[in-house]
């Protein structure tokens, strides 16, 4: 079979008007009555204070939230046809409930994972920035790609949660950035936040050049759900939400021990995916 080529998808994306700048502006100003106006007038302060940047490359765009052309074009935002379990993007619509070959080869532990946009060059400025740059005036935007990429999750989700930092890195780091998006995502939609069910036991060190059996093992007892609160994650549908899905590892990881402590369902929802030749 021959590897599905995501720039289809991009290409479809494009065409129904999903992530458009200009389409995220209007959603992000659209409050009605006296508080929109407030709300409007104090962003119009705030903008002449600090101009609007571009979420990724950081130039001066028009609006908070947004894209500059540029970067625009080249951006590619994930959509159907995908893999059924890990969102992998098809170029052809091979029918419902079709599987790619890594999912085929080992299932992952979580049921179905999405993501908003490829990582790739063109959107590693977007992520690192959101991640290490603070960037982190771009939540509210993400959640909102979030929201409209994982729609069919979010449907079923009773419960969203972020993947954990160890104390130490958020200690380097200062903030989660999985969580500041998963928050986000919880006011956007109304669905519980819940940052205290799943804690990061073991400071894992950097996976980026790990092969997956290694990140596997690097992984190993990482992760364990809180016992005081192993009730509330019992029959419970989970979305875990992070920044990045490389090999998938940390959410299957995340994924299991939350399975063993009785969820129902977990499925996993990003803002960016590494999409590879071989991962098909
Ligand atoms: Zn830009
Ligand atoms: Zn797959």
């Amino acid at each position: 079979m021959p590897r599905p080529r995501p720039e289809t998808s991009a290409f479809r994306v494009r065409s129904v008007d999903a992530g458009r700048p200009e389409a995220e502006t209007r959603g992000m100003v659209a409050v009605p009555g006296l508080r929109g106006a407030v709300g409007l007038a104090g962003r119009s302060v705030l903008n002449a204070l600090l101009p609007p940047r571009c979420l990724s490359c950081g130039g001066l765009v028009s609006a908070p939230g947004s894209l500059c052309p540029g970067c625009w074009q080249g951006i590619e935002f994930l959509a159907p046809p995908h893999c059924g379990i890990c969102g992998l993007p098809f170029a052809y619509d091979p029918g419902p409930e079709v599987f790619c070959g890594a999912c085929l080869r080992r299932q992952p532990d979580f049921d179905r994972a999405r993501a908003v946009l490829r990582y790739d060059d063109q959107s590693r400025g977007l992520v690192l920035g959101f991640k290490h740059g603070d960037r982190t005036e771009a939540a509210p935007a993400y959640a909102a790609w979030l929201e409209r990429a994982g729609a069919d999750l979010l449907a079923e989700a009773e419960m969203i949660l972020p993947v954990p930092l160890h104390w130490r890195r958020l200690f380097t780091r200062r903030y989660n950035q999985a969580a500041l998006l998963a928050l986000a995502l919880g006011c956007k939609t109304g669905l519980p936040y819940r940052p205290d069910l799943l804690l990061r036991r073991k400071h894992t060190p950097p996976q980026g050049r790990l092969s997956a059996a290694a990140r596997k093992r690097n992984l190993q007892g990482a992760f364990a759900v809180d016992p005081r609160r192993r009730q509330e994650v019992e029959g419970r549908r989970l979305l875990l939400i992070d920044d990045v899905l490389t090999t998938g590892a940390t959410l299957s990881a995340c994924a299991r021990v939350l399975r063993r402590a009785g969820a129902a369902q977990v499925d996993a929802l990003v803002l960016a995916r590494v999409v590879r030749p071989s991962a098909a």
